[in-house]
Parts: structure tokens; sequence; C-alpha cells
């Protein structure tokens, strides 16, 4: 029997489970959630000691929800009972909330290819045979697609979404190269373990006058424990190291250099935190978006692709001119645009998605939460 549905959103990380929320709002509506792993697994990855950085607390009663809440109603900080959730913690938060809304969720059914149709809608390959749907939502991230080769010689280094914890890196000293949130999540977490860290960073994300967009410049929460790494004299940070290559050395080790000529040496491998590939989990399908000359995908105003009609992206790679929306707080607004997009498509009754405060939905004012006790 043919399976058919109306839409299949690929990915269950907040992105997907955020954009199905959306969907609960449009009655009637046909969908499923594959998801190659199980709810939230690109959290489970983690690092051991990697914690939020956006900080959790449950405001949503005064209208402004948890800022790493997928749902209007629920809050992380209310679920976990803590402020910076761990990856782990976060990821029941995501299975708890798809079990209370007895979310369509196929775990263990990883899309292997995806076929549009001339007449309209997708056919898609997965380990569970072949599935039809009339759109498709594609929502699998970054943090499972690292980019593993930002320069020759990168092959010897282990990147930090390589990485279960720290507590296995014993050795006395270690190279860190990249010095944005991951690289200095790296790095803190080396100095608490009482290890010194050399951090080969192009320049400093946080400079106080440097850009506002969290996006753009280190969080708070992670300009604190920098700080307090910089304190114990264990933290060597150098500057306009723009890392061209790593070599493996006759006698062990590995040289790291740089552009300018300088070089590094060390004993053990560089750690990466120099990123994704540019779009993530949406080169899986790279031919079926528009990409720019700096490698973003290029969407409507509803986050559909510009070549492929049907076709939207959920996320942290969704960019619209200057506004980058790699947060849950950011692309969470975005989950809204695409359910209405497709519920007026198929010309469902969308009401409750167009009366919302914002884009994300109606929220605000409500007399309970989900995931709390009161
Ligand atoms: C160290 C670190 C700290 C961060 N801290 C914060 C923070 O404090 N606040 C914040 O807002 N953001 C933070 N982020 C960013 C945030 O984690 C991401 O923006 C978020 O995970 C993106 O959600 P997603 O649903 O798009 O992707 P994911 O959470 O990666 O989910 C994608 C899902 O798709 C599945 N998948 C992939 N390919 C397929 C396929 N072919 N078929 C089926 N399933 C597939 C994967 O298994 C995965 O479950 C952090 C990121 C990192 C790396």
């Amino acid at each position: 029997m043919r399976k058919e549905t109306d839409v299949i959103i690929v990915g269950a990380g907040p992105a997907g489970i955020g954009v199905a929320l959306a969907f609960e709002k449009l009655p009637g509506i046909k969908y499923a959630i594959l998801e190659s792993h199980q709810v939230g697994e690109s959290f489970r990855r983690w690092p051991a000691q990697t914690r939020f950085i956006t900080p959790s607390f449950h405001s949503n009663p005064f209208g402004l929800a948890d800022l790493n809440a997928v749902s209007e109603f629920s809050s992380p900080a209310i679920f976990a009972g803590a402020e910076h959730l761990s990856g782990e913690q976060y990821a029941n938060y995501l299975l708890f909330i798809a079990r209370q809304h007895a979310l369509p969720v196929v775990s263990g059914c990883r899309v292997q290819q995806v076929t549009p149709v001339k007449e309209g809608g997708f056919v898609l390959t997965s380990e569970q045979g072949e599935l039809h749907t009339r759109f498709l939502v594609w929502a699998t991230g970054e943090y499972q697609f690292p980019e593993l080769a930002p320069f020759p010689g990168a092959q010897w280094c282990c990147h930090y979404a390589q990485v279960p914890g720290w507590q296995r890196f014993e050795a006395p000293d270690y190279t860190v190269i990249g010095g944005y949130e991951s690289g200095i999540d790296a790095a803190v977490n080396l100095i608490k373990l009482g290890r010194r860290v050399r951090l080969l960073t192009r320049k400093s994300t946080w400079d106080p006058l440097g850009p506002y967009d969290p996006s753009l410049s280190l969080s708070p929460y992670s300009r604190e424990r920098l700080y307090a790494a910089v304190d114990t004299g264990r933290l060597d940070i150098v500057f306009g190291a723009d890392i061209v290559q790593v070599e493996t050395r006759r006698a062990g080790g590995y040289r790291i250099h740089a552009a300018d000529g300088r070089y590094w040496d060390d004993a053990q491998a560089p750690i990466l935190g120099t990123g994704f590939r540019k779009g993530g989990g949406a080169q899986q399908i790279a031919e079926l978006w528009q990409w720019t000359a700096e490698g973003r995908i290029a969407l409507t105003d509803n986050d559909e692709s510009t070549v492929v009609p049907g076709l939207f992206l959920a996320g942290p790679q969704v960019r619209h001119h200057d506004r980058i929306y790699c947060f849950i707080y950011k692309f969470r607004q975005r989950f809204g645009v695409i359910g209405l997009s497709i519920g007026q498509r198929l010309g469902l009754d969308t009401e409750a998605l167009e009366s919302g405060s914002g884009a994300w939905g109606p929220f605000g004012n409500s007399d309970c939460c989900e995931g709390c006790q009161c």
C-alpha cells in the first residue's frame, strides 16, 4: 500500500518538535516526524560537561516564554530544575513534550533520499521503505554534521562534536583551535579539570564593543567562564591565529601552522572548535536548495526552498538578510510561519496560528505550564 501523508518533518530536535507543535494547531493535518535516532539525539551527543549558554527561566505566565522552550507553555527550567541545562536534560525535555502531545515521531528512521515529484510533493526513501508527502520540512540541524576538514591535516585533530566528555583528556596540556562558543567551552572545561590550554583564535569574540547579536559574540555565560579560566593562569590565548595546516611530527606530536608563518607544537592532537558544515544537515539534500556565494541557503519569506516548492527549512541554518536564527529562541519564531504557509495551502483552518501573538502562536497568560507541577 502506498504510504502517503500531507507533511513529513525530518528530524526530531527542537526545530522538528517545534514545527510539529505548530501543526498541532491545524485541525485535520496528517503528518509524521522521521528521526534517524531518537528525539533530541544531538543533545544526547553533547560533551557531558556542556551546558546551555542561553539561560532558562519560567517567565511564561507573564508572556515571555522560557528562552529555550519549543512550546509557548512549557519551560525547560521547570522541567529540569536548572537554569543552564545539560544536553541530556534538554533531550529529555524534548522527549517529554513529544510524549505529552502524542506527536507522531518515528524513531530510528533515517531519510536517505528525497526525490521531488513533477506533479508536486516528494518521495522519501528511508530505512522503513518509501513515503510520499505533499510537503517536507527539513529540520536536521548542524551538530551531527561537523566540518571535519577546515584545513589540511584536520584529520589528526579531534572535533568538539566527537567528544563525549572532557574527563578522558588526561594529558597536562592541550591546544584548542577556535575562539567562539565551542572552542571556549572546550577550553574552560579542560581548565576546570586542571589542564593547561593554548587557545588559538583569529579574533576576540568577547570584545565589549563587538556586535550585539549573540549569534556573533560570545554569550555572557561563556564570558564569565572564560574570565575565570584566564584567572587560573593556565589559559594562554593567542590572537590572530588563522590556522591553515596541522601536520604530524617525526619526533611525535603535532605542528600547527598559522597563515602568518607562526607555528605551535603539541604532543596531543589539537581540539577543533571550528564549527559545522555550511548548511549542516541540509547538505544531505544539497541539490534541492539554492546556495548563496557565502554557502548559505536562499529561502523565501516563508522559509521555503527557492528552487523546490513545498520544501521548508527549520532550525539554526535559517537566515534572512542579516537575521541569523541560530538559537532556539530565534528559530522558534519561524515555526508558525511554516505551519501557516502549509496549513493555508492544504486548505485547513489556520485560525489558531493566525490569532497568535507573533508568528510563534498564542502564548502567555496561561494558568499552568507543561512540565511543571503547578
Ligand atoms: C555546544 C553547543 C551549545 C549550544 N547551546 C545553545 C544554547 O544555549 N541555546 C540555544 O538556543 N542553542 C544552543 N546551541 C544550538 C542548538 O543546539 C541548535 O541550534 C539546535 O540543536 C538546532 O536544533 P535542530 O532541531 O535544528 O537540530 P538537532 O537538534 O541537531 O536535531 C536534528 C535531528 O535530525 C536528525 N536527523 C538528521 N539527519 C536525518 C535524516 N537524514 N533522517 C532523519 N533524521 C535525521 C538528527 O538525529 C537530530 O535528532 C548550542 C549548540 C552547541 C553545539
